[in-house]
C-alpha cells in the first residue's frame, strides 16, 4: 500500500539519525550487515522511554495485565506447534543470472498489451509508485521494439500470481531480460542455530520470531502463580528476529527487531468481537499518547477469506509513513488456537476451570502485537520538520526540528549557562543540573551562543531549555529562562515550577 511519497524525508531522517546518534548501521566499520541497527546515545533513551511508556501503560498502571521475559531461544517443539516450522515463510524468487533474491509478493509485473494483444512482459519492484513504474517500462519496450498501435493501461500483479507459463517471459528487475527467475519457493524466516555442543538435527533450535509464544507456553504458570483471574493478559517485550528476504525502509522491516505483545486471555462465551473493538481504540488512544497525530493513523480489517482459519480478525493500525501507508500495529482475534496447539503437543492440557459453570476450558485470546523500531521510525517522521525562522537580529534561518512528545524524547531537558566563564551562572546551572538529573534524562550545554544551543536541543527533539542568565543570579526569585521548543517562547520560570511542569508532561 503507498500514497504520496516523500523520499527526501527519509533521507533527511537517516541522514540525522547518523549525524546526531539515534541510529548507526550495525557493524559500520566492517561495511554493515543489512538488516541489522545499532541504536547510538540518543536513539537508545528514545527507545527506552518508548518502551518504558508501553510497559507502564501496559502493565503496571492495569489491574489486568501481568509481565514476562521469556527466553529467546525456546524449545524447537514450540515452533513446530505454533506452525512457524511448517508456515513461517513468504515467497522467494531467484534470479539465476544477476544471483538477486525478491520476495514475489513484491515484485509486480504486468503484460505489455498492443492493440488488444499481449506482445511481451515488463516488471519493476514495488514502490511509492510501482505503476508508473510498469507503465514507463511498457513505453519503452514498444519503443525499442518499434512495435505501432494503442498500448493499453498496465495491469499490475504481484509475482504469485503469475501462471506457470508466464514465469519465463516475465523480465528480470536485475537484468531487464526474461528468463532468469524462479518459481516462488517457500522460505522459512527463522533463524537457525544449535544448542550443544552438536550440530546434528537433534540440536537445531530457533531465535524466535515472535514473542507472543512465550506467553502462551507459559500461560499455565503464570496461571497458577499470578493471582489473575479472567480476563486478564500477560505483555512481554523484547527481541525478535526475521530472516526478511528483502529488508528495507530503514529500521522498518529489518532482520533484529524488538516487539512489545500482550495476550489477553478472555473466557470462551465472551463477547470476543467487543474485546477486540476495545483493543484496537486502547492502542490508537496510546500512540496519540506518545505523539503521533491522528491525521496519520488508519486501520486496515483483514479481509475474512485472507485470514488463517482459526482466526476470527485482524485489524491493523497503519502509519503514512513517507514510503507508505504500513502496518505499525496489528490486533489479532486468534481464539483459543495457540494454546490448543500447545496442549495437542506437549500433552499437557491448557484448560482452566470456571467456578460459574463448573466446565474447563481453554481461554481465547486478542493479541495486540507492535515493532518498538516501527513506533521510533513513525515518531521520527511525524516528529521531523525543516522551518524558516528569524534569528535575534531579525534574520531568516533554517531550523530543524523533531517535535517528539516530552514522554519519550531522550533528552528532556537542557540546562544551559548564558556564559561559560562566570561562575555565578555556571554554578547555579551545575547545581539545577544536578538535581535534575536524579530524575530526568537532561543536558548541559555551555559551548557556543544561546541561539546555536537552542538549535543543537531542536534537533534533537528536547521538549525545554532552561537558560541560567544575569536574571537568575541578580534579581530575586531565582528564575530562569524557559524555552519550549515548539513554540519557541521564552518565559521566567522558578524551580519548583520547572519540576512540576516535568512532572505534569514527561510520565
Ligand atoms: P509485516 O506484514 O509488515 O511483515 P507482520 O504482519 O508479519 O508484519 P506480525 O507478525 O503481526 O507482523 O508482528 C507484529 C509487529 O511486529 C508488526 O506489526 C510490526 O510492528 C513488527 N514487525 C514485524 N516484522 C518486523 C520487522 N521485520 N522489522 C521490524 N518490525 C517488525
Amino acid at each position: 500500500m503507498s500514497n504520496a511519497a516523500e523520499p527526501n524525508l527519509m533521507e533527511a531522517l537517516v541522514s540525522l539519525a547518523k549525524r546526531r546518534g539515534f541510529i548507526y548501521p550495525s557493524s559500520e566499520i566492517y561495511g554493515g550487515l543489512n538488516g541489522f541497527f545499532d541504536y547510538g546515545p540518543l536513539g537508545s533513551e528514545l527507545k527506552k522511554n518508548i518502551r518504558d511508556c508501553w510497559w507502564n501503560d501496559m502493565v503496571r498502571r492495569r489491574d489486568d495485565i501481568v509481565g514476562l521475559e521469556s527466553s529467546i531461544i525456546m524449545h524447537p517443539k514450540v515452533w513446530e506447534a505454533s506452525g512457524h516450522v511448517a508456515g513461517f515463510s513468504d515467497p522467494l524468487v531467484d534470479c539465476k543470472v544477476s544471483k538477486q533474491r525478491y520476495r514475489a509478493d513484491q515484485l509486480f509485473w504486468s503484460p505489455v498489451v498492443v492493440d488488444g494483444k499481449a506482445v511481451g512482459y515488463v516488471s519493476a519492484l514495488e514502490s511509492e509508485k510501482t505503476a508508473e513504474d510498469l507503465q514507463a517500462a511498457a513505453e519503452l519496450f514498444k519503443r525499442k521494439k518499434a512495435i505501432t498501435g494503442t498500448l493499453s493501461p498496465v495491469v499490475a500483479k504481484d509475482f504469485t500470481e503469475a501462471q506457470e507459463a508466464e514465469i519465463p517471459l516475465i523480465p528480470s528487475p536485475a537484468t531487464g531480460e526474461p528468463g532468469s527467475l524462479t518459481a516462488p519457493r517457500a522460505f522459512n524466516m527463522m533463524f537457525q542455530t544449535n544448542v550443544g555442543a552438536m550440530t546434528d538435527a537433534s540440536a537445531v533450535a530457533y531465535l524466535r520470531p515472535e514473542t507472543a509464544q512465550g506467553m502462551f507456553v507459559d500461560f499455565k504458570n503464570v496461571w497458577d502463580t499470578g493471582r489473575v483471574k479472567l480476563p486478564f493478559g500477560i505483555a512481554q517485550i523484547g527481541k525478535s528476529f526475521r530472516n526478511e528476504i528483502t529488508p528495507r525502509n530503514f529500521i522498518f522491516r529489518s532482520r533484529e527487531f524488538e516487539q512489545m505483545e500482550m495476550e489477553y486471555f478472555i473466557h470462551e462465551d465472551a463477547d470476543w468481537s467487543k474485546c477486540h473493538q476495545e483493543w484496537i481504540e486502547w492502542c490508537r488512544q496510546w500512540l496519540l499518547s506518545v505523539g503521533l497525530p491522528e491525521s496519520k493513523l488508519s486501520l486496515y480489517e483483514h479481509k475474512k477469506e485472507k485470514l488463517a482459519f482459526y482466526s476470527k480478525g485482524t485489524t491493523d493500525i497503519m502509519f503514512e509513513y513517507p514510503f507508505g501507508v504500513q502496518e505499525l500495529w496489528g490486533i489479532a482475534a486468534r481464539g483459543n488456537y495457540d494454546l490448543g496447539q500447545h496442549a495437542t503437543a506437549s500433552g499437557k492440557p491448557q484448560e482452566i476451570f470456571d467456578e460459574a459453570t463448573k466446565k474447563k476450558f481453554v481461554p481465547h485470546v486478542i493479541e495486540p502485537a507492535v515493532g518498538v523500531d516501527r513506533i521510533l521510525l513513525a515518531v521520527l517522521c511525524a516528529g521531523y520538520a525543516e522551518e524558516d525562522v528569524k534569528d535575534e537580529k531579525g534574520n531568516v534561518e533554517k531550523r530543524t526540528v523533531l517535535r517528539l512528545s516530552p514522554r519519550i524524547a531522550p533528552v528532556k531537558v537542557a540546562v544551559l549557562p548564558l556564559l561559560k566563564n562566570k561562575e555565578a551562572l555556571t554554578k547555579r546551572a551545575h547545581d539545577l543540573y544536578k538535581k535534575l538529573q536524579r530524575r530526568y534524562a537532561v543536558f548541559y550545554d555551555d559551548g557556543g551562543n544561546i541561539g546555536k544551543r537552542y538549535r543543537r536541543q531542536d534537533e534533537i527533539g528536547t521538549p525545554w531549555c532552561v537558560t541560567i542568565d544575569f536574571d537568575t543570579i541578580e534579581k530575586p526569585g531565582d528564575t530562569f529562562t524557559l524555552r519550549e521548543r515548539d513554540s519557541m517562547q521564552q518565559t521566567r520560570i522558578t524551580e519548583a515550577d520547572l519540576f512540576a511542569l516535568l512532572e505534569d508532561k514527561v510520565h
